[in-house]
């Protein structure tokens, strides 16, 4: 029984997210409203410690994560007392 239940349900894992998770990737864009730039940097926001960290595009599984374009990347700004941490691949 539970032999069977297993293979029922690999197929449908190894078709459907894969191929929806690729076009995911394909098709990032800035998560700012109005702006449909492509995204270049992901920033995950640590409420608990007040924290930004910016950084290349992510994976985009993080519910914190937010997908910026180069100039919003850029332009990132936080709310007062919280820290920005830039990743070394985004300083130029
Ligand atoms: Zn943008």
């Amino acid at each position: 029984m539970d032999d069977r239940l297993r293979l029922d349900q690999r197929p449908r894992f190894d078709e459907g997210p894969r191929l929806d998770a690729h076009l995911a990737v394909d098709e990032r864009l800035c998560s700012k409203v109005a702006c449909a730039r492509e995204a270049v940097a992901t920033v995950t926001f640590d409420y608990a410690d007040q924290m930004a960290a910016l950084g290349p595009l992510g994976p985009g599984s993080d519910p914190h994560a937010h997908d910026l374009c180069a100039q919003h990347a850029e332009r990132l700004s936080v709310p007062a007392g919280w820290l920005v941490i830039r990743h070394e691949a985004m300083r130029s």
